[in-house]
Order: C-alpha cells, then structure tokens, then sequence
C-alpha cells in the first residue's frame, strides 16, 4: 500500500475552465473580473465591509501593519505558537511583537493574558484562530476597545469558520486570510484582506496598488492616477483568481467534506483520549470550525517522537509544528515574551498533526486511525 501524504492540494475540476476564460479574455494584471467575483463572494461569506484578493496571506498581514501605521517601537501582542508572517508583518514597519501564552484547551491567545502585556507603546492584538478554531473574540474586543487597540485577525486557517455565529476574519477592525495550497480552499499562494472598520478602504486600496491611487482612477473618481502614499504590488494576477474562483465556488463542499474526515478521527481516537494516551481537539460551544486540522496531543516530546515514528514504520506521515517565535533566532531578536510561555513551549513538544485533505479515502483514515490505536496498545504492552 502507498504512504499516506500529509496533505495533499484538492482540485475542483473547474480550474483549468476558468484559467482559460481568464487566458481568452486577456485582461491578466490584477483586478479584473475574477478578482471582482472572489472579492464579492468573499464579501457576501463573511459579511466583511470590503474584500482584496491579495498575494499570500503574509501580504494582507503587511498591508494591515501599514494601516495600523506600525512605526518603529510600536509593540503588537500576538501568540508565540504561529506561522512567522504574523510577526513578521509587523517587524517589517519597526514594530516589537509581544508574545504572551496560549490556553490549554483551543490553543489560542490566552486572552486572559493580554492585559497585563499592553503598554504605551501597544498599537494591535493579533489573534491567531489556530485551527480554524476562533479564538475569544468578545473579551478580546473589549480589551481593544478600552485601550484604544486596533484587532487584526490571523485568519489564515479561517475560512468557513465561525465566532457566535460570526465568520473569522469579519470580528476585528482588520482580518487576514489564505489560499495557501496548504489551507482548506487554495490558490497555490493567495490571500485576502478583509476590512471591516470602513476608514481603512481608501488607503488599503491604495497600499495594495503600489502607492498609488489607481482604483479610484478606474471607478471614474479621479482624472489621472498618481503615487500618493506607501505600498507594495499585493494583488494577484487574473490566473491566481479564476483558479481560487472555481475553489470558493466549492468552498461549502470542500468544507462539509473536510469535517467528515475530522469526525472519522474524532470518533476513532475517542477511546484512545480516553485512556489518558492523547488528548483530542476542543472546540468550544460557540464555534464552528472548518476542520483544518486535526492534531493530537500526547502526554510529552518523547512519547510524541515514539509516534512519529511508529506511523512512519506504517508509511504514515505526520508532522508538528511551531517552533514557539520567542524561542526562534528571529524572535529572539525582533520581539519579547510577556509572562511565561509554559503552555506554548508544551504544546510545542506534544502536539502531531494528522493526514487530513479532501481526497483521502475512508482507508486512508482508517488506516491512520488503526496506526494510531496500534501505537497506544504498543505502549501499554
Ligand atoms: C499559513 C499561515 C500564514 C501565512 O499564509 P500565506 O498565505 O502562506 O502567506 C500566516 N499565519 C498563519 C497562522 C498561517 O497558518
């Protein structure tokens, strides 16, 4: 039998189609009518005030720390257990990230912690919603609002998933999503920034289009189009966005099909958390989440290690991550822990991550499962 992959990019079949509209039509710089339907359709999901089609998910992130006016010594409170583009969006424009702990049960930003980390120089909370899973947006919201603070949602593993009924991303004054082939509806690379605190919409467009004043110029409202602020080339070529229009198209299937394969495992391992050999995803009662992952965790780093390699032996493949930021050389260097990392650096030992993609078989997840079941026994023996 063949090694089960990691992940594996899910094609709709529709692609090809609309990559040769794209081609036929000719127009293949950046917002033409495909970037228009994913924009729209991005807007209608989450209910965002305006939606850009970006490059990658980094570059939404860089463009919000240009709105959030990120100067030199501003600090940025974010988690430590991410994806370097959360802080490095930031350290980009001069700003010091802040990490501070994650909760035990969601993984997410401890928003228990936030307060205590925020000083005059505190610009933005970066809540990371890991998994698909959002973090506690209500306090963390609160919290902003005392304290004058922008929200900027790392919404990059999001979409599709809710807040109390709120899609990620559409929460905080600033959301940032990905296409990342990686993620759960892809475009090779691609992202989106969604803004929802209609001041930013001018100079988004605007930071998105070099500096320039393009966009206005093609709406009609101004004469000529010239530089007027910072920016960078952040939008997506045509190409990009009918290939990523034929997966948001599917975005719902893709989705249903996804927590299926979540279920299966969750299902599966239950008995296995149950004996104290891992513990299972926590997703609480007001989310819902769009499965795009699912991790276990096992009671410390060599145990972890033991698995990977029993599932190895069994052409399994499963993978961990992050290497905490604070701990990373860049971290070190760029950014500060705010009180201890305990959990952080734990989970960072503990936690492997499971083969999940839309074109697995019910086999493939059982075999995973089996793997697993074998691995707890092995143990026990
Ligand atoms: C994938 C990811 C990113 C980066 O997304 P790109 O589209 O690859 O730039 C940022 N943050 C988190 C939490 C991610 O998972």
């Amino acid at each position: 039998m063949s090694r089960i992959s990691f992940n594996k990019p899910h094609l709709t079949g529709k692609e090809l189609h609309y990559i040769s509209e794209a081609h036929a039509l000719g127009q293949l710089s950046g917002d033409g009518p495909f970037t228009k339907r994913c924009n729209t359709w991005l807007e209608e999901q989450t209910g965002c005030k305006r939606a850009l089609l970006t490059n990658s998910c980094t570059a939404a992130l860089e463009m919000a720390a240009i709105l959030a006016d990120i100067a030199p010594g501003d600090e940025i409170i974010m988690p430590s257990f991410t994806f370097s583009s959360t802080a490095n969006a930031f350290v980009l424009r001069g700003g010091v990230p802040v990490f501070v702990d994650i909760r035990r049960d969601t993984l997410n930003i401890d928003e228990t912690k936030i307060e205590a980390a925020i000083t005059s120089k505190t610009k933005a909370i970066v809540p990371v919603h890991y998994a698909g899973v959002s973090c506690e947006m209500d306090t963390i919201m609160a919290i902003a609002d005392r304290h004058g603070l922008l929200v900027i949602e790392d919404a990059a593993q999001g979409i599709m998933s809710t807040y109390k009924g709120r899609p990620l991303g559409s929460i905080g004054h600033l959301g940032c999503l990905s296409f990342h082939e990686t993620k759960n509806i892809v475009a090779g690379e691609g992202g989106a920034l969604l803004i929802n605190d209609e001041r930013f919409i001018d100079r988004a467009e605007i930071i998105r289009e070099k500096g320039t004043n393009r966009s206005k110029f093609f709406r009609g409202q101004v004469d000529k189009y010239t530089w007027v602020d910072i920016g960078s080339s952040y939008l997506p070529g045509e190409i990009v966005a009918a290939f990523l229009w034929a997966q948001m198209e599917d975005a719902r299937r893709i989705t249903q099909k996804r927590l299926s394969i979540w279920g299966e495992y969750q299902v599966g391992l239950a008995a296995m958390e149950r004996d104290g050999v891992l513990r299972l995803p926590v997703v609480p009662a007001d989310c819902t989440h769009n499965a795009h992952m699912f991790y276990v965790l096992f009671g410390n780093l060599d145990r972890r290690s033991e698995a990977i390699q029993f599932l190895n032996q069994r052409d399994i493949t499963a993978v961990f991550h992050y290497i905490p930021l604070h701990s990373s050389p860049a971290g070190l260097r760029f950014g500060r822990s705010h009180g201890d990392m305990t959990v952080t650096d734990d989970t960072s030992d503990r936690l492997l991550r499971l083969s999940l993609y839309v074109d697995m078989t019910e086999a493939d997840t059982q075999k995973v499962i089996e793997g697993l079941v074998a691995f707890g026994r092995s143990i026990s023996a």
